[in-house]
């Protein structure tokens, strides 16, 4: 009765983010969840799931954790919340400012901060716009971002954002955005003779006029478009683009930072450093809200030269000292426990255990994965490449078979793409991962069967 209850009070007042509004109407909530244990969640009937996914790619230590409750409990003890306008300032927010300075590539030293990735990237935008504008370039405001990409749901974010679904829903988008085809390394070095050179950053920059142009944004790995990796010497001809044009790279890392992809950032893969870098979700693990725009210190040197007036540019909860000391602790974590190695070392078996489904199941291709940030796509038949209607609803049925076996997965469908994510906790252990591939086939088995494959 008490579940009941809480069904339909959620039913009653709640607008659930990123939801069916419909079904949600019609069914109440899919899940009331009450706890959470290392790569384990455990739901208000009892039921305990895997979750594959890290619940949102974010939770990256793992749940339960004492440690960052004890961090939070610390610090709210003694100064739960200071702003840091006017420079006011405390020490958990310089101590993660000289710790993350420490970790992130090349001279990205100096933070900003923020609630959450869409800010991150908001300031980021704003930031280098800004830095044009004192640089006497006042138009040089556009930004140039990549199909596919998610960067988040705030206005500007959302107007870089390269999922049609999201644009849609905005109805009205930010000016000065404008979205590039993925991956087009020749033509981001030069090659005229690419078919899809016109529509490559490169071409889109030469379209615009690069003294338009402010920045070109990237995620390392796009996540939320279906877990593209891209080709190697992709990044670092984007950023040899943008050195040749002046122009600013920004690397979305909301995902890829903190160990996801196997290496501390995503970047840390590829040789090559971007001039403002976005931060959120692993900082904390989802333990509390915190992202960042990590910048060059050369940059922030720049700006300091050129701002006369006041730096107009700020969050009530920037640099929260509770979220500070949270995301210290956290990192502390990843660091004593060789997270970043464990991610490395089981992304090879999450790899093999992709690659076992992939051999096995003739519906199953195209799978991939970098560290523990993975996923594979479903086809009417993978060899051809023949595809399922969208009216089957293939990668949400795919997830409901895992879900239904205790296994929390991420269907994501984009352009007649049916992907399943699969991201789970950096600390998941080898036996761990095999029953997670254990679970998997065996859905994959009885959907194989269900579909007369
Ligand atoms: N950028 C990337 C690459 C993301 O994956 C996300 C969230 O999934 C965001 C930005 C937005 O972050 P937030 O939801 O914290 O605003």
């Amino acid at each position: 009765a008490a579940i009941e209850e809480l069904k339909q009070l959620d039913r009653k007042h709640y607008l659930h983010p990123t939801s069916s509004l419909k079904q949600h109407q019609k069914d109440g909530p899919a899940q009331i969840f009450v706890e959470g244990k290392g790569i384990y969640l455990t739901n208000i009937n009892g039921e305990t799931f895997i979750d594959g996914v890290s619940t949102l790619w974010n939770v990256n230590v793992g749940h339960g954790r004492e440690e960052l409750a004890e961090a939070a409990k610390q610090q709210m003890m003694k100064l739960a919340y200071t702003h840091s306008f006017h420079t006011y300032s405390h020490e958990p927010v310089i101590r993660l400012s000289q710790k993350l300075a420490s970790m992130a590539p090349g001279d990205l030293n100096v933070s900003f901060y923020t609630s959450g990735g869409s800010e991150s990237n908001d300031t980021a935008f704003k930031l280098v716009r800004n830095y044009w504008k004192l640089k006497g370039q006042p138009n040089r405001t556009k930004i140039i971002s990549l199909e596919r990409a998610y960067h988040g749901v705030t206005v500007g974010a959302t107007s870089a954002t390269g999922l049609p679904t999201f644009q849609a829903f905005a109805n009205a988008l930010a000016p000065d955005f404008y979205q590039a085809k993925p991956f087009r390394t020749n033509a981001e070095l030069g090659d005229k003779s690419d078919p899809d050179y016109e529509g490559s950053i490169r071409g889109t920059i030469e379209k615009l006029g690069s003294e338009n142009v402010a920045a070109v944004i990237v995620e390392p790995v796009q996540g939320t478009g279906g877990v593209h990796i891209p080709p190697a010497g992709y990044l670092q001809a984007v950023r040899a683009l943008c050195d040749e044009f002046g122009i600013f790279m920004i690397t979305d890392e909301v995902i890829c930072g903190f160990g996801r992809t196997g290496t501390m950032f995503g970047a840390d893969n590829w040789d090559f450093v971007p001039d403002l870098m976005c931060i959120a979700k692993g900082i904390t693990s989802g333990y509390i809200q915190l992202g960042a725009v990590m910048m060059k210190e050369s940059f922030r040197d720049e700006l300091v030269e050129m701002t006369s007036d006041i730096f107009f540019h700020g969050f009530t909860y920037s640099g929260h000292p509770t979220a500070c000391a949270v995301a210290l602790r956290n990192i502390e974590i990843i660091e004593q426990e060789g997270l970043v190695a464990n991610s490395l070392e089981m992304g090879k078996e999450l790899e093999k255990g992709l690659a076992y489904l992939e051999q096995t199941f003739p519906f199953i291709g195209k799978a991939r994965s970098i560290g523990l940030m993975g996923g594979f796509e479903l086809f009417k038949d993978a060899a051809s490449g023949d595809k399922f209607e969208p009216s089957m609803r293939i990668a949400h049925r795919f997830a409901q078979a895992c879900l239904d076996r205790k296994l929390i997965l991420r269907p994501i469908v984009y352009e007649g793409s049916y992907v399943v994510a699969i991201a789970p906790p950096l600390i998941i252990t080898k036996q761990e991962n095999d029953k997670m591939f254990d679970i998997i086939a065996d859905a994959a088995a009885a959907m194989q069967k269900e579909l007369g494959l």
